[in-house]
């Protein structure tokens, strides 16, 4: 319907048949590759629209002609066709087509006619005929352009989608002025893969952790891309767009624009100016394209609108209107001339100001001095946030436009999707009887820390859990990430924090806050075992030759005092004092009284036994001091040594551990797929090496999450877990019987991780180092390591531990020697009476027999304290004489009856 309007309109305003006051100009489109959709206006309607705008501006009447048989899809040959039948309608200006390959003979034909040629697309290189005029802005200011805005976005690197050959042909310039600039680019062809159209090679940018794109495709399938984009989670506030496109604006922007990406592109048509201007003109009636909607008029339909009334104004002021009526109407006749040449050289020396704005050319014919917009996606549409000027360069950059085009530093209001593992202290769900929904389900340490940033930089977060504790680890043969950086990659999360080590492979694949904690690898295992005392224990506070040495000097003392008795002339004493001239002497110093005499003071007893002559003291003296010093230095050992534990180290670093692992049978676990196990298994140390490959061997071993490793390590006493620092403190607070050993094996931190060239990465590395600096960090790791949950626990039970009381064990040798002293004792007093009592039976001539069983009567007599003297009552008087000190010499001279004055003899000297 609109159609019949359209033709109404340009036959009320043009006479069909040739006209001799008409200046005609023809032009070769190809409907077929014009869009059906109606709010579009066609290349035959812009033109024929246009002409007759010129036509109303210039007074004369421009009279638009088309050739409707063309159809590129025929070849250049039918192309050939159109223009001839175009010249022979007398047209002075050929328009079109587009195809690269039909432009070059309709070319071709009009540089042998001379006839201006108008061709409004893309080219690249130099303007090579004569005739022809590009009102296309040249590629190589558009590069310009291009590379002056991601230069003001400062981008240190982007994705590039390209679509078609053209387009990376288009992009060339560009990729050679980042590369100069130190940019690094990557690029990708948006392929239309299987099922997944885009989507396949969009997804492949969001694992690469790209945040920067520049898009470059023909506007036909952008809203498509777009849509896959977003379908992939590369629409979100982290992800940069710039859209290279001039016709961005034309496309149905709406589902994108609350997306929070980035998105920038450029236009050279702002036709809200235009609108006031057309409808002024009564241009704009109801009965033109009713569905036409301006704002979304192409730039190369602008260009057509804007190259038809160009020529007509220079045709109108420059070209003596006689001049271009022509006799010729022949495609092959070489006659006369359509002043193709004059015309184009007054148009691109001439300065206009068209819908497309300024209209001027620079010395190779190229368009120049042009504005383009800078535009930028907002919830409420397209923005003008800047201008660039093909000679001012980037010029205006309205308010707020390096904000948007850099993508915003400052995290207010946003919201972050931040990923976690529940692993105590740093997130743990919180443990109440009611319901939580929501952040509130969560506490630990991480928890505080993305509140305290939170609260300072104004941001948002809804925490998500990793079910499977996946921190992290590449494949080595997909090279894909899993766990909480994969997330981080794909877009699942925006932030990722748990005991998430920074480490070399991981900073290749997103990007790292500075470290809010410092760690390195340590072992955690059981706690040594105390040796169980040993049996002599009592022994212990001298050594072997100590004791040795003591009993020699015991033997020499003895000896000495039996020698220096009997040597020692006052030694010798009346045994009867009353008796002045005793007939013999004694001396106390017998073998046994000098042995029983040093036994005494050896174990701070006394004897009755005491030293006359000053030698004999003085050996004493000495004797007694050393047996002071002795048993003073044995005592106060003693009671440190029966006290002390002597813990059995199975080892205690990671040497000793490796030495020894195979004669303590010790198992080696850590945290699957951790950045332990890859710190194992990128070293060349033959340890560590050896750690790995235990690792790899004895997958049993390996735990999925810490707190399996702090089991294992709690039952099994060979069971060595390799833990982060950090854990093992937290860990050995609550678990009394681990603790940490050896020296830590590197040195490391925890970060917070986010997509790859993340803007916010700074803001929140300031953030975290001002927490440190305040001592924010310090408190909360205080409140979760120490107070929360069980903190502090073992550090109390340690406070509590006083000198255990001594066991039987420790004391057991002491029992022992005395039990084993009574025994011997036992069987010495019977081989004593044995011999006695034989002694008995031999002197008394009573036999053995008879002379035992009286003494075992006698023995078996509880009631009786008597029994009858059998034989030589000397034994008596020997015992007797012993209790005072008389020698068993004694025992052959009779004991001195009460009464009986024994005769005393003088020893001779
Ligand atoms: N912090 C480690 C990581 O980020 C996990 C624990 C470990 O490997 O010891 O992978």
């Amino acid at each position: 319907m609109w159609c019949v309007n359209v033709l109404l309109v340009f036959l009320t305003f043009f006479v069909l048949g040739q006209d001799p006051t008409e200046i005609v100009f023809g032009g070769v489109f190809d409907e077929n590759l014009e869009s059906g959709d109606h709010s579009d206006l066609t290349d035959q309607e812009a033109f024929k629209f246009a002409a007759y705008l010129a036509s109303k501006e210039n007074g004369l009447r421009f009279k638009a002609i088309t050739e409707t048989n063309f159809n590129h899809v025929s070849g250049p040959f039918k192309a050939k066709l159109a223009a001839c039948s175009l010249i022979e309608h007398q047209a002075v200006v050929i328009f079109g087509p587009k195809q690269a390959e039909d432009v070059n003979i309709v070319q071709s034909i009009c540089d042998y006619k001379d006839t201006a040629h108008v061709v409004n697309k893309w080219v690249y290189g130099p303007a090579e005929h004569r005739t022809i005029i590009n009102f296309y802005p040249h590629s190589s200011y558009l590069t310009q352009a291009y590379f002056a805005i991601l230069k003001m976005s400062e981008w240190k690197r982007f994705t590039l989608f390209y679509d078609d050959n053209e387009s990376l042909l288009r992009m060339g310039d560009l990729l050679n002025l980042a590369k100069d600039d130190g940019i690094v680019v990557v690029l990708k062809q948006l392929d239309e893969v299987g099922d997944g159209i885009y989507r396949t090679s969009l997804k492949e940018a969001v694992r690469s952790g790209e945040t920067n794109y520049v898009i470059d495709c023909n506007i036909v399938v952008l809203e498509e891309v777009l849509r896959h984009a977003q379908q992939v989670g590369l629409l979100t506030s982290h992800y940069n767009y710039f859209i290279t496109n001039l016709d961005l604006q034309t496309i149905n922007l709406e589902p994108f624009q609350y997306s929070e990406a980035n998105i920038t592109g450029i236009r050279i048509v702002d036709l809200s100016n235009e609108l006031t201007y057309w409808k002024s003109q009564g241009i704009i009636r109801g009965d033109f394209n009713p569905h036409f909607d301006l704002s979304k008029m192409k730039t190369e339909t602008a260009l057509l609108i804007d190259s038809v009334i160009v020529l007509a104004k220079v045709i109108s002021t420059k070209i003596s209107f006689q001049n271009l009526t022509t006799d010729d109407d022949s495609c092959d006749s070489l006659k006369s001339s359509r002043h193709g040449y004059t015309i184009s050289n007054h148009v691109k020396t001439s300065k206009h100001s068209e819908m497309t704005g300024l209209i001027e050319f620079d010395g190779n014919g190229f368009r120049s001095n042009f504005d383009l917009d800078v535009i930028t996606l907002k919830d409420n549409g397209i923005n003008k946030i800047g201008t660039w000027n093909s000679s001012k360069g980037l010029i205006t950059v309205g308010h707020g436009a390096k904000h948007s085009i850099k993508a915003s530093n400052s995290l207010r209001n946003r919201t972050f999707k931040v990923i976690t593992t529940l692993t105590a202290p740093y997130t743990m769900l919180r443990e109440t009887p009611t319901q939580l929904f929501g952040n509130n389900r969560f506490e630990g340490f991480a928890i505080d820390l993305i509140d305290e940033l939170g609260k300072m930089e104004g941001f948002n977060y809804t925490f998500l859990i990793r079910e499977d504790m996946k921190n992290g680890a590449k494949d080595p043969v997909t090279g894909q990430w899993s766990g909480m950086i994969g997330d981080v990659m794909d877009g699942t999360a925006d932030l990722a924090i748990t005991d998430l080590t920074i480490t070399a492979d991981r900073e290749e694949a997103v990007d790292f806050t500075s470290p809010f904690m410092d760690l390195g690898i340590q072992i955690l295992a059981q706690k040594p075992k105390n040796a169980p005392p040993s049996f002599f224990s009592f022994a212990d506070p001298f050594a072997l030759d100590t004791w040795m040495m003591l009993a020699l000097a015991y033997v020499i003392v003895s000896l000495s005092f039996f020698i220096m008795g009997r040597l020692c002339q006052e030694e010798w004493t009346n045994p009867y004092p009353c008796i002045e001239q005793p007939e013999f002497l004694v001396n106390q110093f017998s073998l046994q009284n000098s042995a029983w005499f040093a036994v005494g003071a050896l174990m701070q007893q006394g004897t009755e036994i005491a030293p006359i002559a000053v030698s004999t003291r003085m050996v004493t003296g000495m004797w007694w001091f050393f047996v002071l010093i002795m048993v003073s230095s044995y005592t106060a050992n003693l009671a440190a040594f029966l006290a002390t534990e002597n813990p059995i180290h199975l080892f205690t670093d990671v040497y000793t551990l490796v030495d020894n692992m195979e004669k303590n049978n010790m198992r080696l676990g850590a945290k699957a797929n951790g950045a332990t196990e890859s710190f194992f298994k990128g070293k060349n140390d033959s340890v560590f090496k050896k750690i790995a490959k235990y690792m790899k061997t004895h997958p049993e071993d390996m735990v999925k999450e810490n707190k399996d490793g702090v089991k294992l390590a709690e039952d099994f006493n060979n069971y060595a877990f390799f833990m982060e620092s950090t854990s093992i403190s937290y860990e050995t607070q609550r678990h009394c019987s681990l603790q940490g050993y050896g020296k830590l094996l590197d040195d490391k931190g925890y970060g917070i991780a986010m997509r790859k060239n993340s803007t916010y990465r700074k803001t929140l590395s300031m953030a975290i180092l001002k927490l440190q600096t305040s001592g924010v960090l310090d408190d909360l790791k205080r409140k979760w390591w120490e107070e929360k949950r069980g903190g502090g626990q073992c550090s109390a039970v340690r406070d509590n531990d006083k000198t255990p009381p001594l066991a039987v064990q420790n004391v057991q040798g002491v029992f022992f020697v005395t039990i084993g002293g009574t025994i011997l004792a036992v069987f010495l007093v019977i081989a004593e009476l044995l011999i006695s009592t034989y002694k008995i039976s031999k002197k008394t001539k009573i036999p053995f027999k008879e002379a035992s069983s009286i003494e075992m009567r006698s023995f078996f007599d509880f009631n009786s304290d008597v029994k009858p003297a059998l034989g030589d009552k000397s034994k008596c008087g020997s015992k007797s004489s012993e209790g005072t000190g008389t020698s068993n010499n004694n025992l052959l001279a009779p004991a001195p009856q009460y009464g009986f004055i024994p005769t005393i003899t003088k020893e001779k000297l």
